[in-house]
Parts: C-alpha cells; structure tokens; sequence
C-alpha cells in the first residue's frame, strides 16, 4: 500500500514508558498486587463547588461553542488570578483557555517556531516538548543536567547552547519529571540570557501550587517589562484542582504572540468544553481551601519517600521541592533504567517510569500521587530489589 503517512508523525518517539506500562496494567487485570508509582495526576477527587458549577452550566444549557480562545467569565477570571496570585499583569484578550496545559505548549511551539528553529529543553524534560518541537519541524537542543545541580542548568549552560537559530527555551518549574523549582534569583539570571540573545521563554508553571517548605514558586514574567514581554506563561487546572480529565490549561503571553495563537486555536480545536469553562471560573473564584489538605499528604508521603530511597544502598535521590515526583539515581547498580524497571516490575511486582523516557541514563521517576499504603509497600520491595544489587 501507498505510504500515507507524513513525515512529521514519522519523526515522532514512539512513548518508551509505555511497555512497561502496558505490562504493569496487564498484570493488575491479571489480579496481581502491583505497586504503581507511575501516576502523572493527582490521587484526589475534584472537589465538590467545581464539579457542581460545571453541572449546573451544563443543565442549564450551556452546551453551545464558545469563542474559541474561552469564555469571556474564564479569560477575565484567569487574568485576575494571574494579577493577584502570579503578580502579572496581562488583558484578558492576552489570555488564551486551551484543552489542557499540553495543548498551550503545543501552540506555543507551534505559533512561534519555523522550520530548522532551535528549541533549548533541559534534561530531564517533559517527554511532550521535543516531540511538540519536532511536529514543529523545529529542532530540540538537550541541555543535559545532573544530581549534582538539582537538575538545574545554569546561565552559562544556556548562553553555550544559544545558536542564531534559537528561537525559544522552555522551562519547566517546578519540573516534571525532576520535582526541582528554581528560585526567583536562578530564574531571573536564565531569562536575562534569553533578553540579551532575543530567545523566547516558554515558562510552564503547571506545578506552581505543588511547593514544599524551603522552596517558594515565582513567575518569570512579573520579574519586569523585559521578562514580561519574551516570556509566554503556561498554567492549567490538572495538577492544582485534579481536573486532568477535564482537558482545561492556559496561556498568557504578549499581543502578537496571543493574536497568532487565537488564529491557530480558531482553526483546529475551537473552544475547550463549554461547561468545563463553567467549572474552571468556580475553581479560580471560590474556596482554595483543598490546597491546605493536599499539600499536608503530599508533604507527608515526600518525606516518607525521599527518606526510604536515601537510605537504601546505591540509591541516592535528590530534595526535590516541588510536583509530585522524585527522580531517585539508580546508575551505581549496574542497571539501565529501562532495565531496572523491568526486572523491578517482573521480580517485586513494583511499577516505575524508566528515566530513558525523560531523557536521563541514570534515573527512575517515582509519583507519590498514590496512597501511603501503596508507597509503603511499594518501598519495602524497592529495598529488597536493590540491596540484591547493590
Ligand atoms: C501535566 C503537565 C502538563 C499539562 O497537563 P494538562 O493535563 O494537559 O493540563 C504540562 N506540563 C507538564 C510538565 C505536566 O506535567
């Protein structure tokens, strides 16, 4: 048969994460007692007022398109929260309500990247953003980084990287699948580089709520005007309200930049769910009061965790301050760790995320969005599998 499919979707990394995956879910169908520490959403429930505003806009008919960039209600809404809680100042016409926080990266790239532009990411990244940056026909520049830096990469690191084919850098703090967060003082030197050598910032704060003691989250773009206008901020609903399936993220991002993505958004998806909008104004304006309750657990479950893998030999794991991930090293047994993840899965039965899939040789990535009772257990058979090893 005739070859039909493109280029681009050629180019494409066929996920790596998933055969493990798939086994894990085979063997939990199968009735085993698999410990699963691969979730990427949080284990809580959407709390009650936003499931009830999205309800009542559905029974009351909202069920119509609307404009496709959202709802004048949400875009007002998230420019006053970005005012108040994020310190910038943006118009509501600068505001673009996407199916989800990938989807605004994805514009993003997609808006402002050109065939053969380069796209600085650091490791270990997000698995969507090279494959976002190659759909682009653009080109993703690794930016390697290492325990010892908190996985953080520095200024000069990126005025290395920075060709004059650099068209836009993405950061991601706090990060996924790090847990890292940069501080107000990291972030500010890494945006200087960018000003100075005209590349954009994709700042994707999709965790910006997920912070723990010691560690306090800002966003670039209220640094100043210079910030403010070569960065685009991303933010969504999945991670700080548990609304994954609810596909609702955001961008705020200078005029022209916003214009470009409002034509774009206008042509494929149109308007995210109309009534989903409904429930994402109740989740900005009404109570925040689930925040307290779930960052006391993920507090709880993170220190657990880090303690338990630091205390295993030739484990070492970094504290990361912020998400809902750890990314323990695992290099000094001996074992990839797509390998490890596999004999961890087939031998004790426990399911990880092999790091090859974020871009790392030496790390696995740990959730703890999941009960104490699975970390628990979870733990103890990672302890078993290791001390084998070590
Ligand atoms: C979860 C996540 C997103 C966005 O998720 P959506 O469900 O599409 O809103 C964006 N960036 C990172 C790093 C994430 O982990």
């Amino acid at each position: 048969m005739k070859d039909f499919v493109a280029d681009r979707s050629k180019a494409l990394t066929p996920s790596l994460t998933l055969a493990v995956d798939a086994k894990a879910k085979a063997m939990k169908a199968a009735g085993e007692d698999v410990c699963g520490f691969g979730a990427g959403e949080p284990d809580f429930d959407t709390p009650q007022h936003i499931k009830d505003a999205a309800a009542a806009a559905l029974a009351r008919g909202m069920t119509k398109y609307t404009p496709s960039s959202g709802t004048p209600e949400l875009r007002q809404a998230i420019a006053d929260k970005l005012a108040r809680k994020n310190g910038i100042q943006y118009k509501s016409s600068q505001v673009i309500v996407s199916c989800g926080g990938k989807h605004s990266c994805f514009n993003v790239v997609f808006a402002t990247c050109n065939p053969g532009d380069e796209v600085i990411i650091p490791a270990p990244y997000w698995l969507s953003y090279p494959e976002m940056v190659k759909m682009a026909g653009a080109k993703p520049v690794i930016l390697p980084t290492s325990d010892a830096t908190e996985f953080k990469i520095t200024p000069e690191q990126l005025r290395a990287a920075i060709t004059p084919r650099s068209k836009l850098f993405i950061l991601n703090s706090p990060s996924n699948p790090t847990g890292s967060v940069y501080t107000r003082a990291e972030l500010e030197a890494l945006g200087r580089v960018c000003i100075e050598k005209g590349v954009l910032i994709l700042s994707d704060e999709i965790y910006e709520d997920l912070i723990y003691p010691g560690a306090t989250h800002h966003s670039l773009a209220s640094s100043g005007p210079e910030f403010y206008a070569q960065t685009v901020t991303v933010i969504g609903f999945s991670k700080a309200y548990s609304m994954t399936g609810w596909r609702l993220g955001y961008l705020a991002a200078p005029e022209p930049i916003a214009k470009a993505i409002d034509a774009i958004q206008s042509h494929s998806t149109s308007n995210p769910t109309s009534f989903a909008q409904a429930g994402a104004v109740a989740a900005l304006t009404g109570p925040q009061d689930h925040f307290k309750v779930w960052l006391a657990e993920f507090t709880k479950r993170r220190n657990y965790m880090l303690q338990r893998l630091n205390a295993i030999p030739g484990v070492t794991c970094i504290d990361a301050k912020g998400a809902f991930y750890l990314l323990p090293n695992v290099s000094k047994l001996g074992l990839a760790p797509m390998e490890f993840s596999k004999q961890l899965l087939e031998e004790e039965k426990v399911a990880v995320v092999p790091g090859e899939a974020f871009g790392t040789d030496r790390h696995v990535r740990l959730s703890y969005a999941s009960s104490m009772t699975n970390i628990e257990k979870g733990l103890d058979r990672i302890e078993r599998f290791c001390r084998k090893r070590a």
